[in-house]
Parts: structure tokens; C-alpha cells; sequence
């Protein structure tokens, strides 16, 4: 600071408390995401943060810096109440977690380099040696594999139940896991869901799963997978849910542009996980924070566009001759499904499967004719997205369990963007003439 000193004195310029009511009304988050966390005042008057790219922070004193370490290192609870050195925290990400917590309704959320770091470093905090964990299935590829191949080396087992199982049978599996936990001289950890399951958008009841764990008597986390449903459409956090998990790289980073992720819920689940990220590190970087805190600004904009854009669309593929059936939240065949959706969603989203009539030859011919849509893997970006996940991201996943998931060669996964609707629509059409 030297020619354009900010004149401390002025009124405009002195630090401001945060305004989160007006009237004694709540501001929404759509609303707190243009300033919450950031105080214009303490960088210059700059009104967006900026990216602080530094490694470490200046003391104010020596004894702040042993009151910070003793937050850091856990000698007192609560976690850093100032910034220490950027592996703990530093400010775009310290906004980042408090713009994230608000969207679910969270006391606390941390921000990691990717959605699997966020995964992995929480699976790494809650299960020990002959514990189990217990989990929906499908899960993301990458999640299922660190839980089967890597947990596994370190004596950690799990039992898994499909997305749309029944109290009854979450039960009987809650069960199982206490058995073998007994039997492997541990308990059982976290009970990790996922929902809507990827592609087939089968949904977990939540509540369910929490009414089991209760009556049960476990004494463990119940987490949450909410990428492609968060933050708009499911608030796992309301129905039961202890900590919600993203990878920001879908519909919250929402231009795909960048790879990142979080976890957020009540500070007495966060903290720990906060002291496994501090020792490993995988916190999320400043640039890539600074850029998620201008897609948070319109999360709710594009998300909701893109909402109606997949409404329209499937409406249109539902009727399309060459359509044999859609995975689609907003035409649930199923009244189970149907009666987990009115209880947990608020919106249908805008990733879907479209089952074709015919196979991998019909779907391959469908996705090579696409102008608009893009054939990627990946979703939740601002652009339409088209992929063969028989062939693609399930390439790996054995045949018959590939069967039992509903994973066919007819089937092509889609992730509606923010275009014209119309646009699509002909795109679409055009497509399905080329089959
Ligand atoms: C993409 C994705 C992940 C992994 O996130 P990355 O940011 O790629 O590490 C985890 N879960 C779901 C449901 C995903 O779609």
C-alpha cells in the first residue's frame, strides 16, 4: 500500500459486520454468495477477495502464533482461529468453506483438491483396523474402489446395500455389519451412501438409513455423496444425514474448468477430518477456490436453467420412437422411487440415462452424430454432455455386476447444460434420424 492508501478514518472504509438479516428476514444463499466471508475493507476495497498466493502468514505476535498452533495441532478445540501456514488454511479457501457450509445448511465445510481427496481423507478419519463400513451401492467408481481394494489393505471390510433398499433390508444389513465388525474386533465406522446413484439414478432413502442407524444404536457417521443433486435439489443434512460430500467439479465449479471438492456438517464430524487434511494436506488451492467462489455466484442460476432445459428435453426423448426408456428423476416409474424422491428432492436435475432401442452400434451412431452435445465424461457443466458408460466410465466393472446395476450397452448417459432448449432438442433429433 503506498499512493492509494485507504484513508482509515472514512466510514465507508472501516471493517463492516456482515449483514445476514434485513427486517429479521434471513438472507438467502443466493444472496450471501456475492459477499459472505469477505470483508472489502481488510484487502484495499477490492470487492472481489483476492488470490492470496503465499505460502505461509505473518504472526501478529509470538504468543498468537502458539495460540494458533495449539488450534492447529488440536491442544485446543475449534480448530486455527487465525491463518498459519496455507496446508491448514488461508482466506480464499477459509470464504470458499464458509459460502459451502451455507447451500447445506452446515455448521462447518472443508475444501479439498478434488472430489475423491475430499472422499478418501474422510473415509481415512473415521475407519481403523477391523472396522466396517457400510454402503449404498453403486458408488462412484473411484470411491468404490479406494473402499474394495485400498480399505481393505489396511483391514478395513465393508457390506454394501443396492440405492433402493428398504428399511427392512437397511436393517438386516446394519446387522451384518455389527456381526462381522464383533467378529473383526472392531465396529462399524461410517455408513457411506450415495444418491442418485450414477447412471442409473436410483435413490437412497436417507431418512431410512437414519431411523436404522438409530435403532441400531450405532455411534457413527452417516455421509453423503450429494454431487448430482447439490447443492439445489437434496439437502441430505434436513433428512438425517451427518456430512454431505462433493466433488465441486460438476454443478458447483459448473463450467468444466476445474477439479475440486468438500465435505461439510457439524464442526464434532469436521474437525477431525480438518486434522487428517492439516497432516496430509489436499487442501484446495487459492486460484482454484477464488474460481469456485465466482461459480457459487451462479449455482443457483445455472443450475436452475439447467433443470428446466433436462424437463423439456426428456420430454421430447420420452415420446422419440427410437427410445426404449429414460433414468430420468423427473418420470420415476418406480412408486418406492417415487415416494423417496417427494421426501428427499426438491428438483429432478439435469443428468439422466437415455436407453435406446438396439445396443452399443445404435448409441455409438446416436453420439457420433451429436453437433451440440459433446461426447465427455463428466457432468453438471454448463455445456451438454454425452457418454457411453458401458463402454466408458463402467469399461472396468464386471459384466454381471454391470447387469445387476442396469448398466447396458443401450444406454448413454447425459448431462443437460444451459443452451437453448430448443437447440438441444433439434440436436437430439437429428441424432436419433442418424440411428
Ligand atoms: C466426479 C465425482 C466424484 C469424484 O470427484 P473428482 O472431483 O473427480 O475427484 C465423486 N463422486 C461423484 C458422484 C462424482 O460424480
Amino acid at each position: 500500500m503506498s499512493d492509494h492508501e485507504i484513508d482509515p478514518t472514512s466510514p465507508r472504509m472501516a471493517p463492516r459486520p456482515e449483514v445476514t438479516k434485513i427486517a429479521g428476514r434471513e438472507l438467502k444463499p443466493s444472496t450471501l454468495m456475492m459477499g459472505h466471508g469477505f470483508d472489502p475493507t481488510l484487502s484495499e476495497g477490492s470487492l472481489k477477495p483476492p488470490i492470496f498466493l503465499t505460502s505461509t502468514f505473518a504472526f501478529p505476535s509470538a504468543a498468537d502464533g502458539k495460540r494458533h498452533f495449539e488450534g492447529i495441532t488440536g491442544k485446543r478445540p475449534g480448530g486455527a482461529d487465525g491463518l498459519v501456514y496455507s496446508r491448514f488454511n488461508a482466506p480464499n479457501q477459509e470464504i470458499l468453506e464458509d459460502r459451502l457450509s451455507i447451500w447445506d445448511g452446515a455448521e462447518d465445510a472443508l475444501s479439498f483438491s478434488s472430489g475423491m481427496t475430499a472422499i478418501c481423507v474422510l473415509l481415512l478419519t473415521y475407519a481403523s483396523q477391523g472396522d466396517v463400513i457400510v454402503h449404498s451401492g453403486p458408488l462412484y467408481a473411484a470411491t468404490e474402489g479406494f473402499v474394495a481394494k485400498w480399505m481393505s489393505r489396511w483391514g478395513v471390510s465393508y457390506v454394501d446395500f443396492p440405492a433402493g433398499a428398504t428399511r427392512e433390508e437397511i436393517d438386516a444389513v446394519l446387522e451384518k455389519a455389527k456381526a462381522k465388525a464383533d467378529e473383526q474386533g472392531g465396529k462399524v465406522a461410517m455408513v457411506y451412501l450415495e444418491s442418485p446413484g450414477n447412471p442409473t439414478n436410483a435413490l437412497v432413502d436417507v431418512q431410512a438409513v437414519r431411523a436404522a442407524v438409530d435403532t441400531a444404536k450405532l455411534d457413527c457417521p452417516i455421509a453423503i455423496d450429494n454431487t448430482f443433486l447439490g447443492p439445489l435439489w437434496q439437502r441430505p443434512l434436513d433428512h438425517g444425514a451427518d456430512i454431505v460430500c462433493y466433488s465441486l467439479t460438476k454443478y458447483v465449479g459448473g463450467h468444466s474448468d476445474l477439479v475440486a471438492g468438500s465435505i461439510a456438517g457439524a464442526k464434532k464430524w469436521m474437525d477431525p477430518v480438518r486434522m487428517l487434511r492439516n497432516t496430509m494436506g489436499g487442501i484446495c488451492d487459492p486460484n482454484t477456490a477464488w474460481m469456485l467462489l465466482r461459480s457459487l455466484e451462479t449455482v443457483e442460476l445455472r443450475m436452475s436453467r439447467a433443470g428446466d432445459n433436462a424437463a423439456k428435453v426428456c420430454e421430447y426423448l420420452a415420446k422419440h420412437p427410437k427410445v426404449e426408456g429414460l433414468g430420468y428423476l423427473g418420470m420415476i416409474k418406480d412408486a418406492r422411487q417415487q415416494d423417496i424422491y417427494d421426501r428427499h428432492c426438491l428438483g429432478a436435475g439435469s443428468t439422466f440415462s437415455l436407453l435406446l432401442k438396439g445396443g452399443e452400434a445404435e448409441c455409438f451412431r446416436f453420439l457420433d452424430a451429436l453437433k451440440i452435445a459433446k461426447l465427455a465424461v463428466s457432468l453438471g457443466g454448463t455445456e451438454t454432455l454425452a457418454s457411453h458408460p458401458a463402454s466408458m466410465t463402467h469399461l472396468s466393472v464386471p459384466d454381471e455386476r454391470k447387469a445387476a446395476l442396469g448398466i447396458g450397452d443401450n444406454l448413454i448417459r447425459i448431462s443437460i447444460g444451459i443452451e437453448d432448449p430448443d437447440d438441444l432438442i433439434a440436436d437430439f433429433e437429428q441424432a436419433l434420424e442418424a440411428v
